[in-house]
Formats: structure tokens, sequence, C-alpha cells
């Protein structure tokens, strides 16, 4: 029995002799099902061909991995106590990377921003005996359950010291952030997505499909976020940061997509 990955989503799924048969993540509206058909990996296959990259990421350790896997985000390690909390997700870690995490204090939780980042971490939650809090609104993404699995309902769920989860919805019904108090930043997966330019982000139903969100989903994200400040904004992957003024870049931000969508292209 192993627990196989879908190859283009990175989601890990129950234990099972053969590959399952058919990704129920991918086969959404919000992700795909590629040309040539769904790929299967399993655990050793996957490390045997990757490895955990920890590289500095503004002021977090970023969390990867090399080469990239699947939609190839990065997680960010967050100082909660003497411990941390691992925001977001990627489908490994290897010995050298959990020896270091270990050394900065280990996982008190894993917290992740939607579906799509479920991936491995059922892995990382059995290799640091630790729990995962998921919004209950997204159950029914969970391709591999477990006891470590903790879903929380409601719109914020404080994890001490500064530490928020904000329900914005969105892309997914459960779609959260996680607000720093204490850095000031916003940690936004890609429930809010930063963009090129660095002082915008955008906001969509799907990213590979250009399924654009609903105005009152915009402006519900914006309104989620408007009772906490903050100036940096990380995104999924590697060096996707806004640097500052980020309360401002969200308001801006939704209102632009709200008038585009009403017509009045900027
Ligand atoms: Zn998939
Ligand atoms: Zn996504």
């Amino acid at each position: 029995m192993r627990s196989f990955y879908c190859v283009t989503c990175g989601a890990q799924f129950a234990p099972s002799e053969a590959p399952p048969a058919s990704c129920p993540v991918c086969e959404d509206a919000r992700q795909y099902v590629p040309e040539d058909g769904q790929r299967w990996t399993t655990p050793d296959a996957l490390a045997a061909g990757h490895r955990s990259e920890l590289r500095e990421e503004g002021g977090y350790l970023g969390v990867g991995l090399e080469p990239g896997f699947a939609i190839g985000q990065r997680a960010l390690l967050v100082p909660l106590g003497e411990s941390n909390v691992l925001w977001d997700c990627v489908p490994l870690v290897d010995e050298p990377a959990a020896a270091e995490i270990e050394r900065r204090g280990g996982l008190a939780a894993i917290a992740i921003s939607h579906p799509h980042y479920y991936t491995g971490m059922v892995e990382w939650a059995h290799r640091f005996d630790c729990p995962i809090l998921l919004h209950a609104a997204d159950a029914e993404w969970i391709m591999r359950p477990d006891p470590s699995v903790e879903l929380w309902e409601g719109e914020t769920r404080s994890l001490g010291d500064g530490l928020t989860l904000i329900r914005c919805g969105g892309h997914f019904a459960g779609g959260t952030v996680l607000h720093d108090a204490r850095a000031g930043a916003l940690l936004a997966g890609d429930i809010v997505q930063v963009i090129p330019d660095r002082r915008h982000v955008g906001f969509m139903y799907s990213y590979p499909n250009l399924i654009p969100l609903p105005a009152e989903a915009v402006t519900a994200i914006a309104a989620a976020l408007e009772p906490y400040a903050f100036e940096t904004i990380y995104g999924a992957w590697w060096g996707r940061i806004v640097p500052g003024e980020g309360s401002e870049v969200v308001r801006r931000s939704a209102e632009r997509y709200v008038r585009a969508l009403r017509g009045e292209l900027p």
C-alpha cells in the first residue's frame, strides 16, 4: 500500500495498492487534467528525484522542493512560541531539512490556505507529530484523511503570538490567509495573489483556467482583511512578495478588480 501523489496538482491520496482512478482536485474547474492524461507517483519515487530546499524568504524560512513538483509552491516556517507553524505545505521533507526545522523548534502546527496545497500534509504531520489546521468548508477536498487533521470553523482562529488565521473564501469556500501582527505581514497563499508589479494583487476562482471571481467575493476578501494592518504580503512561490503598503495594496486592487468586472478597464 502506498499513498500516491497526483503529478499535476500534488494531492496525496489515502494508501492504496494501485493508483487512484482519478484526481477530484484536478477534475474540478479550478484545476485541470493535462492533455496527455493523469499521472501518479509514489513517496519513494518523489524522494528519489527531489530534495528539500530551505532558503531565507523575507523574514521567514522558506521551505520548498528542488526541482519543483506539481504546482511548485513553497511553504514558510513561522515562529510560534518556542516552536513554529508551517504555513502552506510542500509534498515532502527530507531528513537534512527536517533536522534544521527541529533545530529551530520543530512544528506546533501546519496551517494551509486551501486544498491545492494540502499535498504532503500528512507526511509532515507524522514527521513532526503535530496537527494540521484546515478550514471545515473545504473538508470535501481532503484526499488523505488522517487523525492529525483538525478542522476549524468560523471566520478567524487565533494561534497565539499575534498569529491569526483569517477565512477569506474566494478561490475556495474555506480559503484562508495567515496574519502575522508582529511582522506586519500577510501570508496569502494564492487566496490573494501576488502579481508582477508588486503594487497590486489579483484574485481568481481558477488561475490555470482564467475564471475570475464575482465582485461580491472580491469585496468580501477585502472586507475580511480590513481589520488587519500589514505591510508585506507573501504569495505562494519563491520571491512573490509585496514589500510594503500591503493593506492599501489589497484595498486598491479589490477596487480595481470590481471596476474591471463592471466594464471600467484600468
Ligand atoms: Zn490532481
Ligand atoms: Zn489554488
